[in-house]
């Protein structure tokens, strides 16, 4: 987890330093302001987001007078620990029903890193003594049932794969099933995101949700985004969730970008709280997302 700080620290220090320096500023005057303002765009805050901080910052620094450097830090973490929420719940639910195990849809348009967040999460799972199944139902991309069942066999979970370009839908259904009879405590499954129709898209993902309901519970539909695609991730983020109701989102490779506002930008966007973050290609390189750390570390 240090080592993730550290890495973390790393590639966001240049929003929070530059909003600092700029705070931090003799002459605070409209221009600053706006040089404020296009730091936050640049970072992919997004504009409500970036206008509301604006806001709170030009109130707080009013009253402030004085702006000592520790003042301005303590202001800056604030407003930034109010923006991204501290009250979301950011647990990832594995609870299931009674006799099922919980199950976890993980979506997300190809590329964004869907298959190694599942192969990632099921290690952790696995590390925290609970046993997982893992449904490769990502038939759209010919080698991502490969890539799958290669973290589960690392990590110590058994793979339920059908032919390739087979339904969705049908090995979702076969992997909960599995889950069941095995009696595992977690079920992980894999889905296609091709964008380009969508109601093809909306078709597959309903049809997947709704055969695993059949055995019972979901308990998450976890959305997968990359935050080095910015504003892009957000119109991902957008067709997703009309089509399923997404309750956290997978932010991955923010260990390739130094805008980490885009968390602040997409949580915002679907009202549904950041669980997890990316931060490498990795085995251990998933984290839980915890706004503290993530705020100091921009402020470094
Ligand atoms: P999928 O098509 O959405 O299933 O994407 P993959 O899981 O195959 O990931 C696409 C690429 O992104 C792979 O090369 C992954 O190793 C890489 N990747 C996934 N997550 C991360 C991350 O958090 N950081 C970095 N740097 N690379 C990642």
């Amino acid at each position: 987890l240090v080592r993730l700080r550290a890495r973390l620290a790393r590639s966001q220090n240049s929003l929070g330093k530059g909003l600092l320096t700029l705070l931090s500023r003799d002459n605070l005057d409209e221009d600053t302001w706006e040089e404020i303002e296009d730091t936050l765009l640049t970072a992919d805050v997004g504009v409500a987001p970036t206008q509301e901080l604006v806001e709170a910052l030009r109130e707080r620094v009013r009253v402030l007078g004085t702006r000592t450097p520790e003042d301005l830090r303590a202001l800056l973490r604030e407003e930034l620990l109010k923006l991204l929420g501290t009250d979301f719940d950011r647990t990832v639910k594995t609870e299931g029903g009674v006799d099922t195990p919980g199950v976890v849809m993980v979506v997300g348009v190809n590329g964004t890193g869907k298959t190694t967040t599942t192969g990632k999460l099921a290690r952790v799972l696995v590390a925290d003594g609970r046993s997982v199944v893992l449904g490769a139902a990502d038939t759209f991309r010919a080698a991502a049932a490969d890539q799958l069942q290669t973290w589960g066999e690392r990590v110590g979970a058994r793979t339920v794969r059908g032919p390739e370009g087979g339904d969705p839908a049908s090995i979702a259904f076969d992997a909960v099933k599995e889950g069941i009879a095995e009696g595992a405590d977690v079920v992980l499954i894999d889905t296609a995101g091709r964008l380009h129709t969508k109601t093809g898209l909306m078709d597959e993902l309903g049809k997947v949700k709704r055969v695993v309901e059949k055995h019972g519970p979901l308990d998450e539909v976890l959305l997968v985004l990359d935050a080095t695609t910015g504003q892009n991730g957000l119109v991902q983020a957008r067709v997703f969730a009309e089509v399923v109701n997404i309750t956290g989102i997978v932010l991955t490779k923010l260990d390739g970008t130094a805008k980490g506002g885009i968390v602040i930008a997409v949580q915002r966007e679907l009202g549904v709280p950041v669980k997890l973050v990316g931060l490498g290609e990795g085995a251990d390189d998933l984290a839980p997302f915890e706004p503290e750390a993530f705020v100091d570390a921009l402020i470094g």
